[in-house]
């Protein structure tokens, strides 16, 4: 997880930069915010930025003074939560496979697709539904509370820090609490415990007494309202409905947009990558690159795939195969005239270019990089066949 890819927090960020920068990184801190925020995001992102061998720094004049690399091997592992150093205890129960003392370790591939799949907005209901466990409390337990010490004991890996992140510390058990006190009082050296939470009220005092409190807030209004102005054409009236509904929260705003409302967003980026890549120009297609490359790895990912659905859209329509051009209104307008330029002779070598770009932006590699090279691409296709 970037920085750059999580909305909104630029403060926060910046403050949890800083404390890496000025090597003041707090032995046990709390993100602490209701759910629907970013908190998992963040503390996800600092712990990769603490372990990133090639930290990005920007400077003051930026939003983000620094940022993860997001290319060296500690990133590449922490982008698929496999990072040998990365540790994270979340509540379990017994389930139908696994009957005796579960623990975290036994669930970590579920973990690692529940989180990547909710983009890291992750609530409790839909990880006991991930682990098949709704009809039972989860709990964080001392089996899990002893696996953690013994991992702590052993030597770091691969990374200067070992990180432990604990997902939801409100259903640590009675057995399991005095146990971890002890390894967030004493941690062993070079140990970092990051522990992200709901529910403040329910934590056990003893907990929050020894750790560094960060408040995840929600979102302004205007923050949301920002977001949906870039990324959405809505009147008004949809506009308000969507940011009332929504209680400062994305995960809120997600649920609330429709398909169409997406396909709309996604015709006008892609148009314009097109016409760049047509004119060839290439400070207007850098411009589009950076433009885009902070919509979040999902979104491109899609946004890619509605361009192959428009690739194939104009070589049916090339081909006078028209009843088979599944668009309209203005989405047809720009197949009927782009087809003179992505046609049957080199629709398949651009669906082939999108799809790669698709493929590395699901894997974390420099989205911008991964944009301004896609056009280029397509540039010198649509040039060869001219
Ligand atoms: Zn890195």
């Amino acid at each position: 997880m970037l920085f750059r890819d999580i909305l909104g927090h630029q403060e926060l960020k910046n403050q949890l930069l800083n404390t890496v920068i000025n090597n003041r990184v707090s032995h046990a801190q709390m993100f602490l915010g209701v759910q629907g925020t970013e908190k998992l995001a963040l503390a996800i992102a600092y712990a990769q930025f603490i372990s990133c061998d090639n930290k990005q720094t920007y400077g003051p004049e930026a939003d983000l003074i620094a940022d993860s690399c997001g290319q060296c091997p500690s990133c590449i592992k922490y982008q698929k939560l496999a990072h040998p150093d990365l540790h994270f205890i979340f509540p379990v129960a017994t389930t139908k496979t696994i009957s005796n003392k579960p623990v975290s370790s036994m669930f970590l591939v579920q973990w690692r697709e529940a989180l990547l799949d909710s983009n890291y907005y992750l609530n409790i209901n839909e990880w006991y539904e991930k682990i098949g466990i709704e009809k039972k409390q989860g709990k964080i337990g001392v089996d899990d509370a002893n696996n953690i010490i013994k991992t702590l004991g052993l030597r770091s890996f691969e990374s200067d820090y070992k990180v432990v992140i604990i997902w939801m510390p409100e259903k640590i058990n009675i057995q399991a609490a005095p146990k971890l006190l002890k390894s967030l009082e004493e941690p062993p050296d070079k140990t970092l415990f990051l522990l992200v939470s709901e529910n403040h009220d329910q934590i056990l005092k003893t907990i929050i007494s020894r750790v560094q409190l960060l408040k995840i807030s929600t979102h302004d209004d205007s923050v949301i309202r920002n977001y949906l102005q870039h990324n959405f054409q809505l009147d008004d009236k949809r506009m308000d409905e969507i940011i009332h509904l929504s209680e400062g929260v994305f995960s809120n705003v997600f649920k609330q947009i429709d398909s169409n409302e997406i396909t709309n967003v996604f015709f006008n980026h892609f148009r314009e990558m097109m016409l760049f890549a047509y004119q060839n120009n290439f400070v207007k297609m850098r411009e589009k690159s950076n433009e885009i490359s902070n919509f979040g790895r999902d979104k491109l990912v899609l946004l890619m795939r509605y361009g192959m659905r428009i690739t194939r859209m104009c070589m049916l329509y090339d081909v006078g195969n028209q009843s088979m051009v599944r668009s309209a209104n203005e989405e047809l307008d720009f197949v009927s005239k782009f087809s003179k330029f992505v046609n049957q002779n080199n629709a398949e070598a651009i669906y082939a270019i999108l799809s790669e770009a698709d493929y590395h932006i699901g894997r974390n590699v420099n989205t911008r990089i991964v944009l301004l090279d896609t056009m280029l691409q397509i540039s010198i296709e649509i040039h060869k066949q001219k």
